[in-house]
């Protein structure tokens, strides 16, 4: 490690957030993790953990008081296309709130760094109405036309950030997630991603049963696994690009092809039930790399099955677990005679 440095990670009780206090810590940084809510899976690595409400311009005081190097601004209220379809006015005001505040509590605690968490779903849906999707440049996200809600949150957080380089010379990094997954994500309860939600289903499917997919599965995405993800939010915090980086992989999968390499890992035969009413967000989307090849020398390299892996035997060993799926699992272990 070059020097030790003083780090506010936000969102640390979520998924990426917890994975990267954990990452922080180890290369021996002073880490400081605020939420609204404690990690759900297992205690912060953090040196504090704060719960505080950062749609508060008070609370986003506090979070980035004592002479912070850094802000990595994960939090914000969101899940899987599901729950971005159907919340548009809680979600915009939450993150328009949370963004706002923290960029200037921020600046007024003369933090030097901070990066901007922002989404593929900034990207104009005109550009991913085909499955065969051309990998979306950054560039693509103009003119606007991004995702409901959730899209136009996060694309004018992005604007707000280059706002407060060129007025207040604040150095603002921005990072473009496509979809991350891993264990200790979200699994259930509504705000679960594909990867999570199907992971879920299939552990919880007996052999030779059938899977609900939303829509007729011939959506495309690319999925990153959680490591690349933290490796690659440390490179472009530590980079000179002020620009909106891409984050993901190219690895261009449909969803039923995701269920398909889901139910080899957990050797299940599934029939897929074809939801079309359910929501599927653009029909495909992939990352281009270039830029981010280009500006690190670096992008992600885990496959998708090897992730898938690791992944599906957490969410398994979970759904075994909870008292919630008891019942389920009974059945899935002792058939029905
Ligand atoms: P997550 O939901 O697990 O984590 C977000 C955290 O923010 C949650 O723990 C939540 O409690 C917290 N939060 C929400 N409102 C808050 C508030 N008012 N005050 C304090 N904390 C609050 O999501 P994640 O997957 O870890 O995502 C992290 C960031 O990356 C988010 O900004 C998200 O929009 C972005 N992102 C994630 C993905 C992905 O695939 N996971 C894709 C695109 C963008």
């Amino acid at each position: 490690m070059s020097s030790q440095k003083r780090i506010l990670v936000t969102g640390a009780g979520g998924f990426i957030g917890h994975h990267l206090v954990k990452r922080l810590k180890k290369e021996g940084h002073w880490v400081r993790g605020v939420d609204i809510k404690c990690p759900e899976y297992e205690a912060s690595a953090g040196d504090q953990f704060e719960v505080l409400d950062l749609r508060k311009a008070e609370a986003c005081l506090l979070a980035t008081r004592g002479g912070i190097d850094e802000v990595y601004n994960l939090a914000a209220d969101m899940g899987g296309i599901g729950y971005i379809t159907s919340n548009h006015a809680d979600i915009s005001r939450n993150n328009i709130l949370i963004n706002a505040q923290m960029l200037e509590a921020a600046r007024q605690n003369g933090v030097k760094r901070f990066l901007f968490s922002s989404s593929a779903c900034v990207y104009a849906q005109g550009k991913q109405k085909n499955p065969e999707v051309t990998p979306l440049r950054e560039e693509d996200a103009f003119p606007a036309d991004p995702e409901p809600g959730y899209g136009w949150e996060k694309l004018f957080a992005e604007e707000l950030c280059r706002y407060y380089y060129k007025d207040f010379g604040f150095e603002t990094r921005i990072v473009r997630f496509h979809n991350v997954y891993g264990p200790l994500g979200t699994y259930d309860g509504g705000k679960e991603k594909a990867p999570a939600a199907i992971s879920r289903k299939v552990a919880l499917s007996e052999d030779g049963g059938d899977i609900e997919v939303w829509g007729d599965g011939e959506q495309t995405r690319s999925f990153m696994y959680i490591d690349d993800c933290v490796e690659g939010l440390i490179r472009i915090m530590a980079s000179d690009c002020r620009d909106a980086l891409n984050l993901g992989t190219d690895e261009l999968v449909t969803i039923n092809g995701l269920v398909d390499i889901i139910s080899k890992i957990a050797d299940k035969r599934l029939v897929k039930r074809h939801n079309l009413t359910g929501p599927q967000g653009v029909r495909g989307r992939n990352s281009d790399n270039s830029m981010l090849r280009r500006v690190l020398g670096w992008e992600p390299k885990i496959l998708l099955e090897q992730g898938l892996t690791i992944t599906y035997k957490w969410i398994e060993s979970e759904v075994q677990r909870s008292p919630k799926y008891a019942a389920q699992m009974n059945r899935v272990l002792t058939p029905a005679r």
